[in-house]
């Protein structure tokens, strides 16, 4: 495992209020165990517990300390995959009921933020900018597609519309989502905790799984610690920072590294006026937003290393001023980087791994809307309603070039080559 539990120089940190659970001890039987308190397994503790299972949720580290905790907070729309994709690839219908379920998992978490009264300072809309030309095509299509499933909440805007939105002249044009938004991630994965937790469902931290197997009477995990546990549903929501549990997720889910700064508070009341979330066309995507005291939070920038670069503040602050040239003289207050999971195709990979084992994974950096709901979808399977995981299993993943063994390299070579494109 690497770069595990919260990191310590992010704002997300200095600004949630984080609850402590407990290690798991000793031998423990329950009926749903869940590997994973980030989104994906949160959202299916809150929905198993609400029914009134036994439910355990047990995370390496902490309680989103995983990507969850660490993101660029932004909400976008859709699946990962555009549906036009999804269309060539799975028919009308099935893309269809591929976008209504993204809107559906939209609804759902402004409902959990509602009804639960997560304070996670959540922002509605988002500006896509256009880095060359060429993609004003690409986006008025999608809108057009969209528009056709009855979302209407998209426009585009000129040149001097995104300027005046981001406070930048730096891109050719781009388009308003008026049902996109932001928010912070840290106090979603603890609100989300919070809720299981009142609904009865057992949380632990420092609780790493190193293997688990199939015994006559379920399913048996053993802990680092030498701890146990016995269960006879299993979920395996470990994502990125996941490694050795199953060789089938292994090769079909790979780890990449993406990284955020923070500014000190901003003096230039131009940038992002509106306090909507933005981000850009490039294959490695920037993304950015105002924090309620008014700082700058950029991401930008990625590697496929197992490792984080040392200096993970001017890795981004070189383009963070590709954007905002004129921050040339402000200070950066935090710097973190964070593990996603993403497929060959950019459409998460979810499954029913065995008899009573699933798990839902890759969301190739679009899980903030998605996992919390992928995760209430894996919640029903557990409970007899698998129509959507079986609609999500068709989602073709291919396995990366040269298995788990190889898949570092060739996925070097391939994404390092179109971050390279970005920069022409
Ligand atoms: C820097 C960054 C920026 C991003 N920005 C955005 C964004 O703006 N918008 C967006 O939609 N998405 C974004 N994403 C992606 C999004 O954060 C993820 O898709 C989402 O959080 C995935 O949630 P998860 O619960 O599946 O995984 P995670 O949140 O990664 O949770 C997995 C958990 O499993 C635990 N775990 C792993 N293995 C074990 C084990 N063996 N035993 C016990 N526990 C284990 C880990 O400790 C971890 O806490 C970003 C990701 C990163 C890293």
């Amino acid at each position: 495992m690497k770069n595990t539990g919260h990191p310590a120089d992010s704002w997300y940190i200095a600004t949630a209020d984080t609850t402590a659970w407990p290690a798991l001890e000793g031998a423990h039987h329950t009926d749903v165990c869940i590997i994973g308190g980030g989104y994906t397994g949160l959202g299916a503790a809150i929905e198993l517990s609400h029914q009134g299972l036994h439910v355990t949720v047990l995370d390496s580290a902490g309680i989103g300390s995983g990507a969850s905790g660490r993101n660029g907070g932004q909400i976008h729309t859709g699946q990962r995959v555009d549906p036009e994709k999804l269309e060539s690839l799975l028919g009308a219908d099935q893309a269809r009921q591929l976008w209504d379920m993204s809107e559906d998992a939209k609804a759902s978490l402004h409902a959990l933020i509602r009804e639960q009264n997560i304070d996670c300072d959540l922002k509605h809309g988002l500006v896509h900018a256009w880095h060359k030309p060429g993609y004003a095509a690409d986006d008025r299509a999608y809108i057009d597609f969209v528009a056709r499933y009855g979302y209407d909440k998209l426009s585009l805007l000129d040149k001097a519309q995104v300027a005046a939105e981001l406070g930048t002249d730096v891109y050719y044009g781009g388009s308003f989502d008026a049902g996109g938004g932001h928010l912070h991630p840290l106090k979603l994965a603890q609100g989300m905790a919070r809720v299981a937790a009142t609904h009865g469902a057992q949380i632990f931290e420092n609780s790493h799984v190193t293997r688990y197997r199939r015994i006559a009477k379920g399913i048996h995990l053993h802990l680092e610690n030498g701890a146990t546990v016995t269960c006879q549903r299993l979920l395996i929501c470990g994502n990125g920072y996941m490694e050795g549990l199953s060789e089938e997720i292994d090769s079909h889910v790979m780890p990449i590294n993406n990284f955020i700064l923070t500014t000190e508070p901003l003096d230039d009341p131009a940038i992002l006026p509106h306090d909507h979330a933005a981000a850009d066309s490039r294959f490695v995507v920037n993304y950015w937003r105002k924090t309620p005291d008014n700082r700058l939070l950029f991401g930008g920038g990625e590697n496929y290393v197992p490792w984080f670069p040392k200096d993970i503040k001017t890795f981004v602050r070189r383009n963070m001023l590709k954007v905002y040239p004129q921050l040339a003289d402000i200070e950066i207050s935090h710097g973190w980087g964070g593990t996603l999971a993403i497929t060959m195709s950019r459409a998460p990979f979810v499954r029913q791994l065995a008899p009573n084992v699933w798990t839902s994974a890759g969301y190739s950096g679009q899980g903030v809307v998605l996992a919390p709901y992928f995760g209430k979808l894996l919640a029903r399977a557990v409970t007899g309603n698998d129509h959507d995981i079986k609609l999500l299993s068709q989602l073709p993943t291919p396995a990366f070039l040269g298995g788990r063994a190889l898949r570092w390299p060739a996925l070097v070579a391939g994404l390092s080559y179109y971050a390279l494109r970005d920069r022409l």
